[in-house]
């Protein structure tokens, strides 16, 4: 098993590209550490119920409560695989706890995105409760309007995705993950794709990136 990091703004489309490709190629494993999470405060596990208020405000979970999940999942993934790996490391701090799980760190892709263009993705964007399945009004529409073309639950806005708590998010960003960048530049691992191309494209050059 080894992994590739996916970096980018939330509403950068890194999950979107990750479920696409892990759908299409049997080796290839998406972990988002944000469905981890509302998994958790689905279920009310102790973790959930941690969790919940953080996520709500659109800050950052405890690193060592986001870790411990990442840590689970690595541990049950073997074989020839590779993890997509979504959302997690956020900070410096989980960086290194990454590290220390010992799992080698293949590539460390940035979906670059300008902000103006994540606010119109996020307003747009829609939720999959049961599969986790992501669409978007415009962009990527399911067939019929409001239901989920894989499995036909009713699609939600997630209660993170209004417009305030979404600054919010780009704030944390800005702050927290984007020094991501330039510690994954000096490894050597870091390369970037242009995340604005359109689902399809986006997703075949990630892949050609990786
Ligand atoms: P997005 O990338 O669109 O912001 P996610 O689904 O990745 O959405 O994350 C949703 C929320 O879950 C975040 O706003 C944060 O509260 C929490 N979260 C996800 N991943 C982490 C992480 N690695 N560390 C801390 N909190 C996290
Ligand atoms: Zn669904």
């Amino acid at each position: 098993m080894n992994i590739v990091i996916l970096l980018g703004a939330p509403g950068s489309g890194k999950g979107t590209i990750a479920g696409k490709l892990a759908a299409e190629h049997d080796n290839l494993k998406h972990v988002s550490s944000g469905d981890l999470l509302r998994g958790a405060v689905a279920k009310g596990t102790p973790a959930g119920v941690e969790a919940k208020g953080y996520m709500e405000k659109g800050n950052l979970v405890p690193d060592a409560l986001i870790a411990q999940m990442i840590k689970d999942v690595v541990a049950e993934t073997t074989g020839d695989i590779t993890m997509l790996l979504d959302g997690f490391p956020r900070n410096l701090a989980q960086a290194k706890i990454l590290e220390e799980m010992g799992a080698p760190i293949k590539s460390v892709v940035l979906v670059d995105v300008p902000d103006e263009v994540i606010h119109d993705r996020i307003a747009g964007r829609r939720t999959c409760p049961k599969c986790k399945a992501g669409y978007h009004v415009k962009a990527l529409p399911p067939k019929v309007e409001g239901i989920c073309d894989k499995c036909g639950a009713e699609l939600v806005i997630r209660k993170d995705d209004n417009p305030e708590t979404v600054k919010d998010r780009l704030v944390v960003y800005h702050r927290e993950t984007e020094p991501l960048i330039k510690y994954y530049e000096e490894k050597g691992l870091l390369r970037r794709i242009d995340g604005d191309q359109g689902p399809e494209k986006n997703a075949e050059a990630f892949l050609a990136a990786m």
